[in-house]
């Protein structure tokens, strides 16, 4: 291992010191006779000062030659500077060469040339040098971190759930089939039927944090064939607002963190979090088809779900109603949502349904599960599903069911939304989308 004595963010505590720092170059040029490197590693960059007056020749050659993303290992002493952005710089009074990068280099990690989304894709490696693109990662991590840490608090207990399913889970086409031998299984779309499973097993709180895939043709700035979530579900709720309770706590506890704790990332990215007010608000249909009608003049027929407008123009009246950027949505029509969710007894066109929309984009889907038998069982016919090939999730029913909720939240959406990214392929280190699988 080439051993470094600090990373570009301690060297303020270090002046007057001899160290050694190792990074990419991420600029170099010669300004009044005077070499000027500016040196990028994992935490920062550093302006590298090399007068002739006080560096060798050795330095002033290899300073010369040098062109961005080579990578070097510099000895030198850290001193105060009046030019330099971070208030300091370094003397060298060592460079040494680690690798060269070829030239021209097909994307610039300065920024200094903008390229267009598909071109930074291609060249992620490159595009993920840039500060403000690995801010967004350092931030993502958190995020994922934070939302364990406060499940695991709260008594949740981990689990994996098989990505690989032998049988479609939610109805519709959007799944990729893969060979499992001489059979056909799917990727699932959801950790969603396994979730309950455990929930009847005795597991009573449980998250998954993992992978679903979509085989969805689409080409929005939110859509990806594959995403990240994380999936909670909890056993013997009153009804479906129990969920959401628990996802407000989730959502709190991580943006208190992540507005503490990655301070410099936000600034680099000029993000303040604000920390929402508790509970969040709340819209219910039928009562939305009034509200669109309302405030927007837009007509849902009712007993329809809205469309992607709806919750767009929800988000603007909610924000201005209510000063809120997160809220929920409840009792989605039935015909709307998949098989399993519970309907309101007295009313079924409705289901304890539920969707969290932050800044107008859909973060979560989830709620109350049905987990009686026979109305599963009722449930899977009007969706006109075919009940015998489901037995392997509905028999588990018969024996001791219990209420159930939960709901799966997208990261890359919550990253997307809490950044103010404005495509999620950039929220997502390499991207799975209808045309792009590599790299
Ligand atoms: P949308 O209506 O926005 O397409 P959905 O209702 O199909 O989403 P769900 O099945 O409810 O999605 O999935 C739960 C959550 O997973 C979503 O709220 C979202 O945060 C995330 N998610 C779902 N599909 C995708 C996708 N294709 N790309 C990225 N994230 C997704
Ligand atoms: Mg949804």
């Amino acid at each position: 291992m080439i051993k470094r004595t600090h990373y570009t963010n301690e060297l303020k505590k270090a002046i007057g010191k001899d160290i050694k720092i190792v990074g990419w170059v991420h600029d170099s040029r010669v300004l009044g006779g005077i070499n000027f490197l500016l040196l990028r590693d994992n935490k920062g960059i550093v302006q590298i000062t090399a007068p002739k007056a006080k560096v060798s020749s050795d330095v002033l050659k290899i300073c010369q030659k040098l062109h961005q993303e080579d990578v070097i290992a510099v000895k030198g002493k850290v001193v105060k500077s009046k030019i330099a952005k971070t208030g300091i710089e370094i003397i060298p009074s060592k460079i040494e060469v680690i690798s060269q990068a070829h030239v021209p280099l097909p994307l610039d990690p300065r920024g200094v040339t903008k390229a267009n989304l598909d071109t930074r894709l291609e060249w992620r490696v490159l595009d993920l040098r840039v500060p403000e693109n690995l801010a967004i990662f350092k931030i993502q991590a958190k995020i994922a971190e934070w939302f364990e840490e406060y499940l695991r608090k709260e008594g949740y207990l981990q689990v994996f759930t098989p990505c690989l399913i032998g049988g479609i889970s939610e109805g519709g086409a959007d799944v990729f089939p893969v060979v499992y031998f001489e059979k056909q299984a799917f990727l699932r779309q959801d950790p969603q039927l396994h979730r309950e499973l455990l929930i009847l097993a005795g597991f009573d709180k449980i998250f998954d944090l993992g992978p679903s895939w979509r085989a969805e043709l689409s080409h929005t700035p939110r859509h990806l064939c594959e995403h990240r979530g994380c999936a909670v579900e909890l056993a013997f709720i009153k009804d479906e607002t129990d969920t959401m309770r628990v996802e407000e706590e989730l959502i709190i506890y991580a943006l208190k963190k992540v507005k503490k704790e990655c301070e410099e990332e936000l600034k680099l990215l000029g993000k303040e979090i604000k920390i929402p007010r508790t509970p969040f608000p709340e819209l219910r249909f039928p009562k939305i088809y009034e509200v669109l009608e309302k405030e927007f003049d837009k007509k849902i027929p009712y007993g329809e779900d809205y469309d992607r407008e709806s919750e767009k123009l929800l988000g603007e009246y909610v924000k201005r109603k209510y000063k809120s950027d997160f809220f929920f949505v409840n009792r989605f029509p039935f015909k709307a949502k998949p098989f399993y969710v519970m309907r309101v007894d007295e009313d079924p066109r409705w289901a304890r349904s539920v969707d969290l929309i932050f800044k107008g984009v859909e973060q979560s889907s989830g709620g109350q599960r049905e987990h009686r038998y026979e109305k599963i069982i009722q449930q899977l016919k009007e969706k006109q599903m075919n009940v015998e090939s489901m037995r392997w999730f509905t028999e588990h029913f018969k024996y001791g069911t219990i209420s159930m909720g939960g709901f799966n939240l997208g990261i890359e959406r919550f990253t997307m939304q809490l950044l103010d990214v404005s495509n999620i392929r950039e929220a997502v280190l390499f991207p799975r989308t209808p045309e792009r699988m590599l790299p």
